[in-house]
């Protein structure tokens, strides 16, 4: 039996994907390297936007086709599409789903799976087995329990892994739909989570992302459990583990404590990603971001103060209902100001059940929205330029995640989370190896690895920025 996996959207459904391929390998399905060849078809979905929910529809439209011509087909619908609470009309929305499962839940698909494991084991036995003879019962270990389970890992080998350890947001933003499907906050134990990454680490992972809405909220609602901070330093205890990082946090719930345990352990990545979404305090109250503009610079000052390389990543919306030129423009100041290292914009998008869209009119037209866009990002273009131009000449330490075998060079992050590309005839996904950096651009750096020969030809971009 072969299983496909299609997910669109953000790192938790990354690692949502993760468990359910993990869950599926553990019982004998193996990858299918193509849609046509799989007996499972799974689409991990995001709703955050109207254009992710568009993709998942349209997908949702070609798998009801694929169903139509093989009727033994079996398709999954999983994520934010599903929401924490299905809504009971989706079989009659979408007959050919078979199996429909909430974000971070496997619980539906282990008992499709042990059903349809019973039935065949039942038609075998109708077939070979003298009459009377029971079926033997699943003895497979079911590891969930409930939402909050240990899932086992992925054997595909790969060296990051994404971990989530809070489930949901009961944060109210005014825009966002991810706590109507995604279901409230919750915290996974600590010693749940510990035990994951230990059997990540002994899998081969060498780097784990600890994934939240709001992750710095992480343990506010369990009973001494500890915070963030602890959770951190217990994860970078763990052996075979070279680095951990941490996502998403709020401007609100950024503690001091949560700084300084990256400040002082060497293993926590210097990354924070801090979402703004807008420059304008009005926005932000419209929003019900909860800080200022204000607040946000002092909250990057002393990020900055107590860890002078942290690298900072934002999030922002242009076209908010009501946003005008101006309020727009303070969003490109503080963008100019702060020198963020990555920023993700996004042009507003009504959601269904939020207050935005309940009670503020989707103002700015597509095409001003798309001007805003633009113009942030051509900005912020810039400032990358210029910020990776200053790595040219230095060594950076990159964790080898994969090979790009159309230039024949390998591939990494940088404990700050720059994309980088080298040369080296030693290195191996999973390996730590030091970099020495030739060329620079917005998006990436590229370089080789002094210690070892270079293979090939220096790659395209390389050769052409040195012929200039
Ligand atoms: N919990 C995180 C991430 C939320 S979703 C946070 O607090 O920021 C990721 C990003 O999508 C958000 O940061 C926001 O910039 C964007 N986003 C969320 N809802 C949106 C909407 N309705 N329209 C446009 N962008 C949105």
């Amino acid at each position: 039996m072969k299983y496909f996996l299609v997910t669109i959207g953000c790192q938790m459904n990354d690692a949502d994907a993760r468990y359910v391929a993990a869950e599926l390998e553990r019982r004998g399905y193996a990858p299918a390297a193509q849609l046509e060849e799989a007996n499972l078809i799974l689409l991990n979905t995001c709703v955050v936007r109207q254009q992710a929910e568009n993709k998942a529809l349209a997908r949702l439209r070609e798998l009801a086709e694929w169903r139509a011509r093989r009727p033994e087909l079996r398709i999954i619908l999983m994520g934010c599409l599903v929401g924490a609470r299905p809504s009971p009309d989706f079989s009659t929305r979408f007959p050919f789903v078979d199996v429909f499962l909430p974000p971070s839940d496997i619980g539906p698909l282990l008992r499709f799976l042990d059903e349809q494991g019973e039935r065949d084991r039942g038609e075998r036995d109708r077939e070979r087995q003298p009459a009377g003879r029971k079926a033997p019962a699943n003895e497979l270990p079911v590891e969930t329990n409930d939402e909050e389970a240990v899932f086992p890992p992925s054997r595909r080998g790969e060296p990051t892994a994404g971990v989530p350890v809070v489930l949901g947001c009961s944060q109210a933003c005014t825009y966002c739909v991810i706590p109507y499907r995604r279901g409230r906050e919750r915290s996974r134990l600590p010693q749940d989570v510990l035990s994951e990454v230990r059997r990540l680490a002994e899998a081969g992972v060498r780097e784990v992302t600890l994934l939240g809405q709001i992750i710095d909220r992480y343990g506010k609602d369990l009973l001494n459990s500890g915070d963030l901070a602890d959770l951190l330093g217990a994860v970078a205890d763990i052996d075979g583990l070279a680095r951990v990082r941490f996502l998403t946090s709020h401007p609100s719930y950024l503690s001091e404590r949560i700084i300084r345990t990256v400040a002082e352990n060497p293993k926590i990545c210097p990354v924070f990603e801090l979402p703004i979404q807008a420059g304008s305090d009005a926005v932000l109250a419209a929003m019900r971001r909860g800080y200022t503009s204000a607040d946000y610079r002092r909250l990057t000052d002393r990020i900055r103060s107590a860890i002078p390389h942290a690298a900072l990543h934002t999030d922002i919306i242009v076209g908010f209902p009501g946003e005008t030129e101006d309020q727009f423009e303070q969003s490109v100041r503080i963008v100019e100001e702060i020198g963020f290292q990555k920023i993700h914009i996004a042009r507003y998008s009504p959601r269904p059940l939020t207050w935005a869209a309940r009670h503020l009119i989707d103002n700015v037209p597509p095409a001003e929205k798309t001007r805003r866009q633009q113009r942030i990002e051509a900005i912020q273009k810039a400032i990358q330029t210029r910020q990776n131009a200053a790595l040219i000449g230095t060594t950076v330490e990159v964790l080898v995640d994969g090979r790009d075998e159309l230039r024949g060079r390998w591939r990494g992050r940088s404990a700050d989370d720059r994309l980088v590309f080298f040369s080296s005839s030693r290195a191996r996904p999973g390996d730590l190896i030091r970099v020495h950096i030739e060329w620079t651009g917005p998006f990436t750096l590229i370089g080789r690895d002094p210690r070892a020969g270079n293979e090939g030809p220096l790659p395209p971009a390389l050769s052409a920025a040195r012929g200039t």
